[in-house]
């Protein structure tokens, strides 16, 4: 059987980007290397494209 609550809470996620909570029918999302990464905004999505282009570490020659 399945149980009916009253109560449908949205399910929340959490943006990557500025850990704001958001409802999952607002965020969106993207997959990254071996994770999905929600957003809540374009700034976020952004932000967050920039630290991935960014080099990690400076490698010395
Ligand atoms: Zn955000």
């Amino acid at each position: 059987m399945i149980d009916q609550k009253n109560i449908i809470e949205p399910e929340k996620v959490t943006c990557g980007v500025c850990f704001k909570e958001i409802p999952i029918s607002e965020a969106s999302s993207v997959k990254a290397t071996d994770y999905i990464l929600y957003y809540c905004g374009l700034d976020c999505y952004d932000q967050w494209k920039k630290q991935q282009s960014k080099p990690e570490s400076e490698k010395r020659d």
